[in-house]
C-alpha cells in the first residue's frame, strides 16, 4: 500500500483530478479543495488559518483529524 492510504484525510474525501492537478473533495460538504491532504484536514478540522471548516463534519471525525494530525506532529518531534 502506498504512504497516501494511511492518510486520515483518504477516509472523509475522495480525489478529483481536474487536468493535471487533483483536488480533494469533502465526502460530507462537497467542498473541493486544491492544497492536498494537509488543506483537506485543516478542512474537516475546522477554520483554520485560509482554509474554511466544514459544516457538515461529525463532531466524532473532526477529533479523529485532530488526533491524527497530533500523531504526526509527534513522530516529527521523535
Ligand atoms: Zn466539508
Amino acid at each position: 500500500m502506498s504512504d497516501k492510504s494511511k492518510d486520515v484525510a483518504w477516509k472523509y474525501s475522495a480525489a478529483v483530478v481536474e487536468g493535471n492537478s487533483i483536488r480533494l473533495r469533502c465526502n460530507f460538504c462537497g467542498k473541493v479543495t486544491t492544497g492536498g491532504v494537509f488543506r483537506m484536514k485543516e478542512h474537516l478540522m475546522g477554520g483554520r488559518r485560509n482554509a474554511k471548516g466544514c459544516t457538515k463534519v461529525s463532531e466524532e471525525v473532526r477529533q479523529e483529524v485532530i488526533a491524527f494530525m497530533e500523531s504526526k506532529k509527534n513522530q516529527k518531534i521523535l
